[in-house]
């Protein structure tokens, strides 16, 4: 048994460490794109956005229990690692990149749908204000992502024709 307090600061803290996979996918994204230059721009943009989105879960646990720890991160870090490496294999990396990064947006667009829900029913309407600001932000990213994915494969396709290794990433 649990309580709601309990359940939410529990799920804060996974989503501090879902928000430090993020930053080390996209991290690894952005120091391997060479040739697509406006995906790794808006890539640049969401880790800023994805470090505030640590500080503001942060800030929303030590706001509710001034003792509590964070640290729950071992497990998604070596899984953002792994990811990371299986797609400098991949001679269509920057495809497989823009998919995985949709995908990812989505696993933290349901978080923060949860989140919020869970904050609403724990009385604690100021994690849920700042979480429905995180999931906009979420919410934008898959958008762009989704709206530039169709450009990036067909830049890539055409690329690929000429030159591999450019089109690659
Ligand atoms: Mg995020
Ligand atoms: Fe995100």
């Amino acid at each position: 048994m649990a309580t709601s307090r309990e359940n939410l600061m529990d799920w804060l803290r996974d989503a501090h460490a879902m928000e430090q996979q993020a930053q080390k996918m996209l991290e690894a994204q952005v120091s391997r794109l060479e040739n697509y230059p406006e995906l790794r721009a808006r890539i640049q943009q969401h880790i800023g956005e994805t470090r505030g989105q640590q500080q503001k879960l942060e800030a929303c646990l030590a706001q509710m229990d001034t003792s509590a720890s964070v640290v729950k991160d071992t497990v998604g870090k070596m899984m953002a690692m792994a990811q990371a490496v299986g797609g400098m294999m991949a001679t269509d990396e920057v495809v497989k990149s823009a998919m995985a990064g949709y995908v990812f947006e989505q696993g933290e667009i349901a978080s923060y749908k949860a989140l919020i829900a869970a904050a609403e029913a724990a009385g604690e309407p100021g994690v849920a204000e700042v979480a429905q600001q995180i999931l906009a932000e979420e919410e934008a990213m898959a958008k762009w992502l989704s709206e530039h994915l169709p450009q990036v494969v067909k830049t890539f396709l055409l690329r690929d024709e000429t030159d591999g290794f450019a089109a690659k990433r």
